[in-house]
This record gives C-alpha cells, sequence and structure tokens, in this order.
C-alpha cells in the first residue's frame, strides 16, 4: 500500500512539474494567451455599462519581439503589443457572450506608434463570418494613451468573437490593450460542436446550443429542448497498459490516452 501511494505521490509530482513547466514555456513563448474576462462598471454619457477586461486570444500579426499580440487582451496595460507593420491584428473571444456598446484601446506612447486607422469585428459564433461593428481611417489621435468609441450595435446584438485592426504608414503599432463595455445578454445560447468523448472529458453528440441555464436546444430560439443524454457523450474509459513490478517501482497500469497512472487495470 505504501508503495502505491509513493508511486501516485511520484506521478503526480511529475505532473505538476511537467505543467509548471508547459506554462513558463507557454508564458515566454508568448503563444499562451488565456485571460478569463473580468467585469467592472464604466459609466458613458450618464449610462452604466458593464466594462469587460482580458480575453483569450486565438489570433494575430506575428512579431519578431516579446510584445505579442495576446499582450493586447491580457488585462494588463502594463504589457504591449508592438508590431512593425502597416496593418496589425488580434483575434480574440470573451468567455460568455456580451452586447458590445463600445470599446477602449491604449496606445504604448502618449505621442508616437499610433494608428490612423483601425476596425472592431464580431460575430456570435467561431464559424461565423466577421461583421464590422466599428470602423475608422485618416485618424490623428490627440496626445494621451487612452481612446474611448461607441459602437453602433443598436440590435444590441450579442458577440462572443472579436477582431481588431490597427493601421498606420509609419509601419510602427504600438499598443497595450483593448477593452469593450456593454452588457450582458439576459439569455444567451453558446454554439457546441461535435466531439468524441476522451477519458477525461464529456464529448457532444450533435452540434447544438446550451442556454446559460444549462439547458440544451436545436438553435438559438430555444424552441426545441434536447435531453442531457442525447447530447453529452459520457467518458470513456481509460485505456490501461500494464507495466510489471521492477527494484523502483510497483506494477502499475498507465492509461495510454490520458497517460495517468492507475495502481489497478480499472
Ligand atoms: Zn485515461
Amino acid at each position: 500500500m505504501k508503495q502505491k501511494k509513493v508511486l501516485r505521490s511520484i506521478a503526480s509530482f511529475i505532473l505538476v512539474i511537467a505543467m509548471t513547466f508547459g506554462v513558463i514555456l507557454g508564458m515566454s513563448m508568448g503563444i499562451v494567451a488565456q485571460a478569463s474576462t473580468t467585469t467592472s462598471t464604466i459609466t458613458v454619457g450618464g449610462t452604466d455599462y458593464t466594462l469587460f477586461t482580458g480575453f483569450t486570444a486565438t489570433d494575430g500579426t506575428a512579431v519578431d519581439n516579446a510584445f505579442v499580440y495576446g499582450n493586447m487582451v491580457d488585462g494588463n496595460t502594463s504589457t504591449s503589443f508592438h508590431a512593425f507593420t502597416s496593418t496589425a491584428y488580434v483575434e480574440f473571444n470573451s468567455d460568455e457572450p456580451i452586447i458590445p456598446k463600445g470599446y477602449i484601446f491604449n496606445s504604448y506612447s502618449a505621442d508616437y506608434y499610433k494608428p490612423t486607422g483601425w476596425v472592431l469585428k464580431d460575430k456570435a459564433n467561431a464559424t461565423d463570418d466577421w461583421t464590422t461593428l466599428s470602423f475608422y481611417s485618416g485618424q490623428t489621435l490627440s496626445s494621451g494613451q487612452e481612446f474611448q468609441y461607441a459602437c453602433d450595435n443598436d440590435g444590441n446584438t450579442a458577440y462572443k468573437y472579436f477582431r481588431f485592426e490597427a493601421s498606420n504608414t509609419a509601419n510602427n503599432i504600438w499598443l497595450t490593450e483593448i477593452r469593450l463595455y456593454g452588457s450582458v445578454p439576459d439569455v444567451y445560447y453558446t454554439h457546441l460542436t461535435v466531439k468524441a468523448a476522451t477519458c477525461t472529458e464529456t464529448g457532444i453528440k450533435q452540434d447544438c446550443y446550451q442556454r446559460n441555464d444549462g439547458k440544451y436546444f436545436t438553435d438559438e430560439t430555444g424552441e426545441t429542448e434536447l435531453d442531457e443524454s442525447d447530447v453529452i457523450a459520457p467518458l470513456l474509459a481509460h485505456t490501461g497498459v500494464h507495466h510489471e513490478a521492477t527494484d523502483t517501482n510497483i506494477e502499475y497500469w498507465q492509461c495510454s490516452m490520458c497517460n495517468k497512472y492507475f495502481s489497478d487495470e480499472d
């Protein structure tokens, strides 16, 4: 029994080290850009809105320096995105759909490297086409580092995916952050795509929509509800591969899919 415990703690220790190294590696390479969205209140023209800070960056202009695109949506204005191109972009998404009514972007310098044009695009689902929410060109931004614009979203449409493009003719765009303000829809649906279950994650049996109360539907109208059992594919059993005891370890099984260790075949 003691040996099993030791084996398990060694396995957990290795896992923790591997995860820590993965995070450090990801951060140093600038590829992990997951920031969960935090909210606060902002008053614009006498109306209170929710200010959304920090998003998950999914794509952007690659740069030859440490100032990667993810820095623009990490909720931290002391990190920045610095591209030596005429147009630079970042694509990002919020944790949940939001109704954007405006945005705030920040420049690195109060005087230099600012865009003269920019576009904010959005879409509700990852597979939708982008629509343009806000577009400016030929601008000369005033001195200062924070620039706030209202969006034309009169229909109060909710979106989850965003793309911000900035441009200037100096081929030198340096920005620190973009935040959105607006509101959270009372009822919203998240699109679920078919995926196979694994031994660590349940799967999705059919493309459908999950409402924010947790219920499943065939579309975004909430008309035809689906049973959870028709949507969620249960976890698969682990696939234990047997390893004989040696001088240094007891007999154990390791799952060939998730690599977890087990002291018995099940
Ligand atoms: Zn497994």
